[in-house]
């Protein structure tokens, strides 16, 4: 279960677009509450699913990659490039400047975890990288593993 707070998270947002002079229109924000409320990442074809099920007016796949697009620049969303799901940002409430994120997923569960490594971490990752020929490698890492909860059982 997410805890956090979806409606204070939802005006948060929008005080923030209002603060950078953009729009938080009525179906970004669909898509974001979906996201919110979902309690694990959610691919693009299950959160137009959900937006649809009781709107007379469906979205198009194709609303929902632009409107996912748009959230992501923002950094109110981030992907799961190994999954290619979405998930809402945990610093949505939050004031200060977004860090690069890494994430933690449950193997079992599937709940995901926003976290943020120090950059140091990174750049000891990056020095390996490039001492075996690699550049320009992906600042977002994906780690597995078990949850708390998950452990447990
Ligand atoms: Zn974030
Ligand atoms: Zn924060
Ligand atoms: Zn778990």
């Amino acid at each position: 279960m997410r805890t956090v707070n979806s409606e204070k998270a939802i005006s948060d947002v929008e005080q923030k677009c209002a603060d950078r002079g953009i729009r938080l229109t009525r179906r970004r924000k669909e898509v974001l509450r979906t996201l919110v409320l979902a309690e694990s990442a959610l691919s693009a074809y299950e959160i137009a699913e959900q937006c649809n099920a009781d709107s007379n007016d469906p979205m198009p796949a194709m609303s929902v990659y632009r409107i996912l697009d748009f959230l992501r620049d923002q950094q109110f969303v981030h992907r799961l490039e190994t999954a290619n799901k979405y998930i809402s940002c945990s610093h949505l409430s939050c004031g200060h400047d977004h860090a690069q994120s890494q994430f933690l997923i449950c193997n079992e569960c599937r709940k995901v975890e926003e976290i943020d490594f120090s950059s140091e971490a990174f750049s000891v990752m990056e020095k390996a990288a490039s001492a075996a020929g690699f550049s320009s490698i992906s600042p977002q890492l994906e780690v597995r593993g078990l949850c708390d909860s998950c452990e447990i059982n």
